[in-house]
Order: structure tokens, then sequence, then C-alpha cells
């Protein structure tokens, strides 16, 4: 017996059709829709008050972190991966002597740079990260390398600069990692130390760091920094620390740190902002807002992070003086921004 088509199923059966073909085609993808790149950089929240900030080292300052913007986009734009998208913006920044990391790091109390940089990659977790390096000339292509080349995460010290050579990255003099400027700014340190006190924690910080989401839906997060000035020798921060200064994860958000690093390694800030979008449904703006401005002010901590999720929304808060910033998305125009709100 043949059944009779009502009316409301014929209505019906081409929306059924639709929807078949649409869950088939799901079903048969082997890549995601393809998204929006966005690539998000900071250049440290140790940047000076308005009033310190000549025009021409505000100029300078957005310069680097342009540069930064385009050297990461156009791996983005041309479908490149948002682990390469961050290790180009980051290794940019290193070579820049205006930031604290690479070439310009903010020295130890013996005068040394000693660098960490990490990587993450949201895709596998995998991560990668080295601390206490002297000599290697771009740390996150170190960190990167680590990642990718050995079963660890984080390498330190001597070790890490032999791994290193072996993966066939340049390594340096120390001196190449010094400049005039942080010889200055260590040497007012130690010679004032009861001005120090007096003087808010952002003087001495720095750290460079970049989020990125790529065309196929990715996040990467990497982090490069020489610490706080005036450190003990062999203290490391949070940076290379996965779910402190630096994390990854497609599932929530790309994270980079900076600022006091003893409170970020405390307070698991990077994991904690991914922990509230994960299992309290904040959005990327309300977990990174309750971090830096809650948790992290309670504690006495100063510093700011950039965080990105999976639909490029991101978010950039600052409990410091300000945070040195750019980010750059669907027009393509690389912002920048240091005090402004
Ligand atoms: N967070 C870095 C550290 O503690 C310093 C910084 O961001 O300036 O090593």
């Amino acid at each position: 017996m043949r059944c009779p088509r009502s009316g409301r199923s014929r209505l019906l059966l081409p929306w059924l059709l639709v929807l078949l073909f649409v869950a088939g085609n799901a079903g048969c993808r082997t890549r995601p829709i393809a998204v929006e790149p966005v690539l998000v950089i900071h250049g440290g929240a140790g940047v000076p008050s308005k009033s310190e900030l000549t025009p021409e080292g505000d100029r300078a300052y957005r310069e680097g972190l342009t540069e930064a913007l385009v050297a990461g986009h156009a791996v983005l734009r041309q479908g490149g991966s948002s682990l390469d998208a961050v290790t180009a913006a980051v290794r940019v920044l290193e070579d820049n002597p205006l930031f604290n990391a690479g070439r310009g790091a903010a020295l130890n109390r013996d005068g040394v740079a000693e660098l960490d940089s990490a990587v993450m990659d949201g895709a596998t977790l995998k991560a990668g990260a080295v601390a206490g390096v002297r000599t290697v000339r771009n740390p996150v292509d170190a960190a990167r390398k680590v990642m990718e080349r050995t079963p660890h995460v984080l390498l330190a010290g001597s070790g890490a600069e032999a791994f290193a050579v072996s993966a066939g990255l340049p390594v340096v003099s120390n001196a190449y990692f010094i400049t005039e400027a942080r010889r200055r700014q260590l040497q007012e340190i130690l010679d004032a130390p009861s001005r120090r006190a007096a003087l808010p924690a952002s003087v001495g910080f720095g750290t460079v760091g970049a989020v990125a989401l790529d065309r196929s839906g990715h996040l990467a997060a990497a982090t490069s920094t020489g610490g706080l000035a005036g450190k003990l020798p062999g203290r490391i921060g949070d940076s290379p620390l996965i779910g402190s200064g630096t994390w990854a994860d497609d599932a929530t958000c790309a994270v980079s740190s900076t600022g006091q690093g003893e409170f970020f390694i405390r307070y698991a800030v990077a994991h904690d902002i991914a922990a509230r979008m994960a299992h309290g449904g904040r959005s990327v703006d309300a977990a990174a807002r309750e971090v830096v401005l809650g948790t992290l002010v309670k504690a006495g901590g100063e510093g700011a992070v950039i965080v990105l999720d999976r639909r490029g929304r991101f978010s950039m808060p600052y409990n410091s003086e300000g945070l040195f910033r750019g980010w750059i998305g669907s027009d393509g125009i690389p912002h920048t921004a240091i005090h402004e709100r």
C-alpha cells in the first residue's frame, strides 16, 4: 500500500535533503572550515609612563610592533600555521633591541643575559621551551625545536644550549644581547636598591609574546624574555612555563603573559584563564579580565596577558601602566596601542 504524502511532509522533504547533504559533507570533511586569521602580539607590560615616553620612543616601539605583526600575518595570509606565525612574530621582536627578549634583553644581577622562551601548539597541546640560555640567538626557535625534535617540553642552561647547536641554530656570544640601555638600567637597580623598592614593579619588565589563529582554525602561542632586570642568576620566570606564561589549546584559547613572573607562576595564570573558559563558560574577555584585574591585583602581582580564542575574539587586559601591544585581523591593517585603555 502506498502511503499518501501530506502537504506538511512535502514541505519538509527538501529541508531534510539539505540537512542530510550538509551532515554527510561534515562527516567527510578532513579540514575545518577556513576562518579569518588573527594575530595578537605584546612587547611587555613594562611601559614607561605617558609623560616619560617621548614621541620618538612611541614611534619606535610602534614600528617594532608593526614589523612583528606584518611578519606574522604574512605567514597566516599565505595559509601558514599559527605556530609558524607566532614564531615569526616573536623572532622579529627578539631581534629588536627595544624589547626585553633576545637582543636588548634585561640583564641579571651579574650583567649577563639569561633568556627564557616557550611555544605551544593548540591543535596538539605539544609544547617546547628553553630557560636560562645565554648564547642562543633566537630562543623562540630553540623552544620550537625542543617541541619538534625531543620527547621533552623544557630544556635549561647548558643542556639547552648544546641542543640548540645540535639542531643547527645560530649561537652568539652573550655580548650580542647586551645593549647600553640595559647596562644603565641594571646599574640604576644595583646603585639604588631602596629607590627601586619605591619604583613601580614594572620597572625592569619586558617580555614579548604572540598568539595566533590560522585559516584552519588552530591556535598557537609563543613567549620570549630576558626576565626581570637585576634577577638572581639562574632565576627562571613564567614565560617558559607552560600554563603560567604560555598556553594554547584549540578548545579554549591561546595566552602569552608578561609581568612579575613569580605571581604568574604561583597563580598558573595562563591555564587559569583557559580553565575559566572551559569549566566556567566565560568569554575570552571575561576570563582574562577576571584573572588579570581580579586574581592578580588581589595578590599584588603586576602584569598583563594577551588571549585569543578560536573564533578570533581577543582580550589584552593589563593592571600595569600600559602594555605594548598590537593586533591584525581581517582588515589586514596592523593596529598598535601602548597606554590606551
Ligand atoms: N614575566 C617575565 C618574567 O618574570 C618578565 C616580564 O614579563 O617582563 O620573567
